[in-house]
């Protein structure tokens, strides 16, 4: 069965995120960019299901600017076997992302779509959710373990009580979470493979999908700062203190 990893640039998890003065967004200007976390756990488990036999061909697809190509060598470097890149220098926006991804679906026919719960940049949890929607897929989000069973699988799901685990007729979506797997690092070796290996190219209008924004972003602003920390000397302060400043008891 083929599975298809789509995968997300994003600012890296380790920048501080500046918002642009005039408000409109986060300023990427010089900033690193890498592949969303969670994708990197969704590639990492295609390709321990190919290693284990139940995955054939392993797809990585990304959807933006050209620099979305680095993003889909790391995902090649890891191990799998060939990228789609869609450009688009547009705001993408999940609705659209999922219609993109829904063609790319008719185009290759995966049996799994893995996709990470969330994407770090926009933490809007909702691109697998409409790409299930989309096709009429049964899916499992919030996935923390796989296991294949013949034609389906039964997926571990973190949820608020504890773990649940449902059971999804193939073709499917799952969305993995962060304790499904700890993605490996590239080796040199298939760093250099990966460059030989092959991207398509193509746009949202090959796809046929209009990646016109649906919704406008009317301000970003930064978090507050925290406040300093004050010593109290007494219980009797403190107690005083959440009462009548903090309010809180
Ligand atoms: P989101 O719904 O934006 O939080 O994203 C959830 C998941 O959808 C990500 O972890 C990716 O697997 C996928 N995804 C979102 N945007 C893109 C994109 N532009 N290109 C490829 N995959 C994407």
């Amino acid at each position: 069965m083929k599975v298809l990893v789509p995968v997300k640039r994003v600012i890296d998890y380790n920048v501080k995120v500046r918002v642009k003065t005039d408000g409109s967004g986060v300023d990427l200007t010089n900033v690193k960019m890498s592949m969303n976390p969670f994708d990197e756990i969704a590639v990492e488990e295609a390709i321990r299901l190919k290693e284990g036999g139940t995955a054939s061909e392993v797809i990585v697809a990304s959807i933006g600017v050209q620099q979305c190509q680095e993003t889909i060598r790391t995902a090649l470097a890891m191990g799998a076997d060939r990228g789609i890149h869609v450009k688009s220098d547009d705001e993408l926006q999940p609705l659209a992302v999922a219609k993109m991804l829904q063609a790319i679906v008719a185009q290759e026919g995966p049996s799994l779509v893995l996709l990470g719960k969330q994407a770090i940049d926009d933490d809007a949890n909702q691109t697998g959710q409409m790409l299930a929607a989309l096709l009429g897929w049964p899916q499992a989000t919030f996935a923390s373990k796989l296991a294949p069973a013949d034609g389906a699988l039964n997926v571990t799901r973190e949820v608020d009580g504890g773990l649940q685990t449902v059971w999804v007729k193939l073709p499917a979506i799952v969305t993995v979470d962060l304790r499904l797997n700890e993605p490996r690092y590239a080796s040199l070796p298939n760093i250099m493979k990966a460059k030989k290996k092959p991207i398509a190219a193509s746009t949202p209008e090959d796809l046929g999908v209009s990646a016109a924004p649906r919704l406008k972003t009317l301000g970003v602003v930064e978090p507050p700062k925290r406040q300093g920390g004050v010593k109290v000397a007494s219980v009797e302060e403190l107690v005083d203190k959440l009462k009548n400043d903090a309010r809180v008891i």
